[in-house]
């Protein structure tokens, strides 16, 4: 794919949508760091309803820390891997609270360094919060990436490199929330909604549903 239709393809998604969110509800950059947690293998409206439930009780590292895993669990086992996540969550709180002044860091490093959380859930935070220049791939960007033949790649981590690279820079910060957006409502796993979709004529999927 040429540079204008990736131009392209960025300036109809700002246009449509100038600000987009991550579905994820928080209040504090702490919130946001539990739920992305939370939300592997599960989906964002599921995770939601366990925040809401879990933040009124507790929603700082030390408080998370003082429920203790078991009581953790009650609140997210709706969520699949639940217990681990659990286990996690409380691990990652002590060390929030022991090492890092229950601060959430601006730095890839000491994020990662926490249990639970991987490269993916440290770009999330470094971009939503930290309004950082990187891309935390999930399933749906892959999915994208690779059909559009926006930043194609075998590998996660070559279609992360690929979109911080081949992004146009006006649009890097906001990519991550517009392209799972787009994956997860109009570029669908099954069957995308190719009829419907704002960048039809941009993308180059071969095998675009009636073509
Ligand atoms: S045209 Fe179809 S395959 Fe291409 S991005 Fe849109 S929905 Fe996905």
């Amino acid at each position: 794919m040429n540079a204008e239709k990736r131009y392209q393809i960025f300036s109809r998604l700002a246009a449509a949508n100038p600000e987009p969110k991550t579905e994820l509800e928080y209040q504090t950059p702490f919130e946001l760091l539990i739920a992305v947690v939370l939300s592997a293998q599960s989906t964002d409206k599921a995770v939601n309803i366990c925040t809401r439930e879990l933040y009124k009780v507790a929603n700082t590292p030390e408080a998370i820390y003082a429920l203790g895993q078991a009581q953790l669990e009650v609140f997210i086992n709706r969520l699949g891997l639940y217990r681990s996540k659990a286990k996690h969550i409380i691990e990652a709180c002590k060390i929030l609270v022991e090492k890092y002044d229950s601060i959430v860091p601006a730095n890839r490093e000491m994020l990662e360094a926490l249990p639970g959380v991987g490269r993916k859930t440290a770009n999330v935070i470094l971009n939503t919060i930290f309004r950082q220049p990187v891309m935390a791939v999930d399933t749906h960007i892959f999915r994208l990436a690779n059909r559009t033949k926006l930043a194609p790649g075998k590998t996660v981590r070559e279609v992360e490199d690929r979109l911080v690279r081949l992004i146009p820079k006006d649009f890097l910060i906001d990519a991550h929330h517009w392209l799972i957006l787009h994956g997860r409502y109009v570029c669908i796993a099954r069957k995308p909604k190719c009829e419907s979709c704002l960048i039809e004529d941009l993308c180059e999927y071969p095998a675009k549903p009636g073509k």
